[in-house]
């Protein structure tokens, strides 16, 4: 049964929505060659005239079928899913069995419009007003021939009755689809706006608004998935705090504006220098909170320092005359076990300590660790003179620039 599924149907999903499409037309093709045969039976259609019709539905189907599994279909640019060419196909059928379909010739019709039905859902409304003109001027003609020929079983004014509401028919449905279309395109513009409101809420929830990175609500969600990843691993997981040093000075004497230009280039900076599976968010007014998975206590040190230096080089300078950003920052690794909330009270604690010993520095405080005691690990401050003074100090040069 699988062998013949995967002898049958295509793997590409495309071609497999193509193959349904023409297993609808090949069901109907059966269903339509099975009344034909009845009416064979019931002496209404000389069997001589159907089968040439039945073979030829057979082979169409075939054809179509053979064109989808082979993948040719997809070299035909026009029309790869051959919608259009099979609909002319199932038309061209209906008008034929339409001219020698006896008494019955009638019904045929409605199978003609369930054919341009189908293409109203399927085809843009300009190719099937065209497939509905072609159709409707072959149905003539063929009316025509037949009247002509044989007027006896095709009195004209039968045939031309029969083209008239066939004419009725094909416009309403032809007008249906152009209102279809319409109906489709509103809808696929909805749908477009939908998906831009819901990534700019997604934003908005997710993303902190002066910086970009990720806002304390969703860190707090991230960290959560990554603490569940790590309890199932033994890799290290270091958490850190970072605060600005002396930021209500920066805002006191260069503005509030400058502060949040501060904010944003710390966040990109941080950013820059972290990896990419370091977690990096805003946690509050001029804190930081960086998770760095898969790292020993013993390196994480190094990325901090990174920052620290990257911001050294940062031209703070050229933004306010003057001004330096430095932060202090408490680190510590998470314990097997232990809740973020308590990993992060104990980093507060080491950046606490970090402020106390001098600023402009990276403290360490391991589990274990008494928050008073000395901290298990100190990164060296640099440079030190700058964060360590007091606001005024370090802002004397811009006072004397004044
Ligand atoms: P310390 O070195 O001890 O951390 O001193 P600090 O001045 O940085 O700390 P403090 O907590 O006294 O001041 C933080 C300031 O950050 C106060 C607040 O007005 C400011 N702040 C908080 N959020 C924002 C913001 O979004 N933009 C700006 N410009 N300032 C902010
Ligand atoms: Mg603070
Ligand atoms: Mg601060």
């Amino acid at each position: 049964m699988e062998f013949l599924r995967q002898l049958l149907v295509p793997a590409d999903p495309q071609q497999q929505g193509r193959l349904k499409v023409w297993a609808v037309g090949a069901a109907s093709y059966a269903l339509c060659g099975s009344v034909q045969v009845i009416e064979v039976a019931l002496g209404l259609l000389e069997r001589r005239l159907s089968d040439p019709l039945l073979v030829a539905m057979a082979c169409a189907a075939l054809v179509f079928f053979g064109l989808i599994r082979s993948g040719l279909n997809q070299r035909i640019a026009s029309d790869p899913t051959l919608t259009l060419v099979q609909l002319a196909f199932g038309l061209g059928f209906s008008i034929w069995s339409y001219t020698i379909t006896g008494a019955a010739r009638g019904a045929i019709l409605m199978v003609l419009i369930s054919n341009l039905v189908f293409g109203a859902v399927s085809l843009a409304p300009r190719q099937l007003r065209r497939l509905a003109l072609a159709a409707l001027a072959v149905l003539g003609a063929a009316m025509l021939a037949c009247a002509l020929h044989d007027p006896l079983h095709h009195p004209w004014r039968l045939e031309l009755v029969h083209f008239l509401f066939t004419g009725i028919v094909m416009g309403t449905v032809t007008w249906l689809s152009g209102h279809l279309s319409e109906l489709r395109s509103r809808l696929g513009r909805q749908t477009k706006d939908l998906k831009a409101a819901l990534a700019q809420l997604q934003q908005v929830a997710t993303r902190d608004e002066l910086t970009q990175i990720h806002n304390r609500r969703h860190l707090g969600e991230l960290m959560a998935a990554e603490l569940r990843r790590h309890e199932r691993s033994d890799a290290p997981l270091c958490l850190a705090l970072l605060d600005i040093d002396w930021f209500k000075s920066i805002n006191d004497r260069f503005g509030h504006a400058v502060g949040d230009k501060v904010l944003q280039r710390f966040a990109a900076a941080a950013q820059g220098v972290l990896r990419a599976t370091d977690l990096l968010g805003r946690w509050g007014g001029e804190e930081f909170l960086v998770l760095l998975p898969d790292t020993p206590i013993e390196q994480a040190p190094a990325a901090l320092e990174r920052l620290r230096q990257r911001l050294a080089h940062e031209d703070f300078g050229a933004m306010a005359p003057g001004l330096q950003v430095t932060f202090s920052c408490g680190l510590t690794l998470c314990a097997p076990g232990e809740s973020i909330e308590a990993a992060t009270e104990r980093a507060d604690q080491a950046m606490y300590a970090a402020k106390t010993q001098g600023r402009n520095r990276t403290t360490v405080l391991l589990p274990g660790d008494a928050a008073d005691s000395r901290p298990a690990m100190q990164a060296p401050a640099a440079p030190a003179e700058a964060a360590a003074a007091p606001p005024a100090a370090r802002l004397r040069p811009l006072e004397a620039s004044a």
